[in-house]
């Protein structure tokens, strides 16, 4: 597994097309486009890295696959009634589908949908309180103590989300919205403010890699009904209107952040982390992608053959 890791990083630095870092944020903006890390957590607990996979990223939209556990964990089956479970083909931030399908989110991956689930955790509670479960939470799951929001991404995306704001109000104008909506937002903009290495996030998917369970605690984060469900949705709608490219290509469940982060499943065997923060048109990690695709070949990882 060295190996191969060793191998594909020495293959995307030497590729000279590495997409284009977000440029909505200064943070993200001023990020070194020549960096990349990708680390694998395997089931049987051992861990793999090459690159620079202590290194602090942006997680951006990754966060969206904590907040959905953790609304799953406190509402069960009735998270179904605010969000949907269908890829929508549409950018991740569109708010076209809203009006249509009544202010109910196609999933909880596209920014509404996370923003609903959003609303969902809070419970009535402040968000400061409820980013505290979210951290406590990717703490325990990552086993690192130390994983912090960056306030510094948190302003930038608040100032700079009238697009985010517009899909809350919207939402909110159909009476969707249980707590203020800027409150709501509050709560996403600091959960995609998250920095993690990829270290640290392929150590957070381990769960859904292993059924469910923690591996070093043995501790049931998630049933293993629950894990398979995040894990289609991963697959269906993690990339957006990628989504489908992106599960042709690397045939794993996944969930990308425009921070240049990717955390793919490999069910029953790894969890994988990659950081490339280069984009492609859509807002996925272009050399992240293009690590795992080949991962999942070198490796023959892939939830559709055996
Ligand atoms: N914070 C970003 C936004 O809300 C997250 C989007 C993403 O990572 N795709 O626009």
């Amino acid at each position: 597994m060295q190996d191969i890791l060793n191998e594909i990083a020495k293959e995307m630095m030497a590729i000279k097309d590495k997409g284009k870092v977000a440029s909505y944020i200064p943070s993200l903006a001023n990020v070194d486009i020549n960096q990349f890390a990708i680390s694998v957590s395997l089931c049987n607990g051992e861990h793999y890295h090459a690159g620079c996979a202590n290194t602090l990223f942006s997680i951006q939209s990754i966060s969206k696959v904590f907040t959905l556990t953790l609304a799953l964990g406190k509402l069960g089956e009735n998270v179904w009634h605010r969000v949907g479970r269908e890829p929508s083909g549409d950018p991740f931030n569109s708010i076209v589908q809203l009006e249509h399908e009544h202010g109910k989110p196609r999933n909880p991956f596209i920014n509404a949908g996370a923003i609903a689930v959003a609303d969902l955790i809070m419970q009535g509670h402040e968000p400061k309180e409820t980013l505290a479960e979210i951290l406590q939470f990717i703490h325990y799951i990552s086993n690192d103590d130390s994983i912090l929001i960056d306030e510094e991404v948190a302003k930038s995306e608040l100032a700079t989300g009238s697009r985010n704001a517009s899909l809350a109000h919207f939402m909110a104008s159909f009476g969707h919205f249980i707590n203020p909506v800027d409150k709501v937002l509050g709560t996403y903009f600091h959960h995609c403010s998250i920095a993690m290495s990829t270290k640290n996030l392929a150590n957070a998917g381990l769960f859904l890699a292993n059924n469910g369970i923690h591996p070093s605690s043995g501790y049931p984060v998630v049933s293993s009904e629950r894990a398979k469900r995040i894990n289609a949705l991963m697959l269906t709608c993690g990339h957006y209107d990628g989504s489908g490219e992106f599960a042709f290509r690397v045939g794993l469940p996944g969930k990308s952040g425009v921070g240049g982060g990717i955390l793919a499943i490999a069910p029953g065997k790894a969890s994988i982390a990659v950081w490339s923060p280069g984009l492609d048109i859509i807002g996925n990690s272009k050399l992240g992608t293009k690590a795992l695709e080949l991962l999942a070949e070198k490796t023959s990882w892939s939830v559709f053959a055996k």
